[in-house]
C-alpha cells in the first residue's frame, strides 16, 4: 500500500469520531415510506452533528442517497420520502432504473462507479452526474456523446487515495496533468474531486483518505485550468461519512444507511474491499 503507507504522521483525529463500518450489513431495511423518512432523518442528524464539530453549515453538505441492488419498489418509496437524485454503481443497474421510472421526469441519476468506455453512450443519454471519471478515455468518449444527445454533464475526477492497487481512480500525482487535459471536452462539467476511502476500522486511517483528497483539491485549486471547478469533495459512505464530513465533505454518498443492508457483498462493487469490515 505505497500511498497509504507514507503517511507517517497520521494526523490526530479532532473528535474521536470512529467509522461505524462495524455496523456494515446490518442496517434495517427499509420497506415503507416511514422507514425512508425515518432513515433519512437519522442520516441527515448525523451530518449536523459532524458540522457542528467543525463549525460548518449543514446545507454545505449535499446527501446523494445510493440506491443499488435496491429494486424498483424501493425506489419509488425513496422518491414518495423526498429523494430526487439517487446514486448507482453500476451503468446497466441505473439505465434500467431510469427507463423503469420514465413517469417520474424529476427523478435524477448520478453513475458513481467506474465506467467502461462502451457504456459511455448510455451515460451521457440519461445520467445527471458522472462521479468516477478516471481516464482520458472515457472523457473523450462520453465528450463526444454527450454533444450528439445535445447535453452537458457534472463529473467529479476519481482519486486512489488508499493506495490499494485494484481501486479505481487515478494516483493522486497524476491528477494535476489529468485536469489540464479535460477543457479539451466541453460538455463535462468538472465540479471536484471524488474518492472511496480505505475501508477499514480504523478511523485514523480512513481519515487520511480524505485529507489527501482534500489537500490535493487545495493545492490543485491553485493553478486549475479556466472552467475547471474544484470546489466538490465527494467522499464519505455510510460507514464513514462523518469523518469526511469534519475532512471537508461537501457530497456524502449514502446507501445502506438510508436503504438498509444489501445482500451482495462490497467485493462485488470493489473487487479488493476488505470483507471484514467488524474487525
Ligand atoms: C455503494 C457505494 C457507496 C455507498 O456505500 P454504503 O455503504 O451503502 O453507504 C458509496 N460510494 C460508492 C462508489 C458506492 O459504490
Amino acid at each position: 500500500m505505497p500511498a497509504i503507507s507514507s503517511h507517517t504522521d497520521l494526523p490526530a483525529s479532532p473528535s474521536g469520531t470512529q467509522t461505524r463500518h462495524d455496523r456494515h450489513g446490518r442496517y434495517p431495511r427499509a420497506d415503507t415510506v416511514d422507514d425512508f423518512r425515518h432513515n433519512l432523518a437519522v442520516v441527515r442528524e448525523r451530518i449536523a452533528s459532524a458540522c457542528l464539530r467543525v463549525g460548518r453549515e449543514p446545507a454545505s453538505v449535499r446527501l446523494l442517497p445510493v440506491s443499488k441492488t435496491f429494486d424498483e419498489a424501493h425506489v419509488r418509496l425513496a422518491y414518495a420520502a423526498g429523494c430526487r437524485l439517487l446514486g448507482e454503481n453500476k451503468v446497466q443497474e441505473a439505465h434500467r432504473k431510469w427507463e423503469a421510472t420514465a413517469d417520474l421526469p424529476d427523478l435524477h441519476w448520478s453513475v458513481i462507479g467506474h465506467l467502461q468506455t462502451n457504456k459511455a453512450r448510455q451515460v451521457a443519454r440519461f445520467a445527471d452526474e458522472f462521479q468516477a471519471l478516471d481516464s482520458l478515455r472515457v472523457a473523450e468518449e462520453l465528450d463526444r456523446r454527450l454533444q450528439a444527445e445535445g447535453r452537458e454533464l457534472d463529473v467529479f475526477v476519481q482519486v486512489n487515495t488508499s493506495g490499494e492497487a485494484s481501486k479505481y481512480g487515478l494516483q493522486p500525482e497524476d491528477v494535476a496533468a489529468f485536469l489540464h487535459a479535460l477543457p479539451a471536452f466541453p460538455a463535462l462539467r468538472v465540479r471536484g474531486l471524488m474518492t472511496l476511502a480505505l475501508f477499514s476500522a480504523e478511523a485514523a486511517r480512513v481519515r487520511a483518505c480524505f485529507v489527501l483528497l482534500r489537500e490535493l483539491r487545495d493545492r490543485l485549486r491553485q493553478d486549475a485550468p479556466p472552467g475547471i471547478g474544484l470546489n466538490e469533495l465527494s467522499m464519505g459512505m455510510s460507514g464513514d461519512f462523518e469523518i469526511a464530513i469534519e475532512e471537508g465533505a461537501t457530497v456524502v454518498r449514502v446507501g445502506q444507511a438510508i436503504f438498509g443492508a444489501r445482500a451482495l457483498p462490497d467485493s462485488y462493487y470493489w473487487p479488493t474491499a476488505e470483507t471484514t469490515a467488524s474487525a
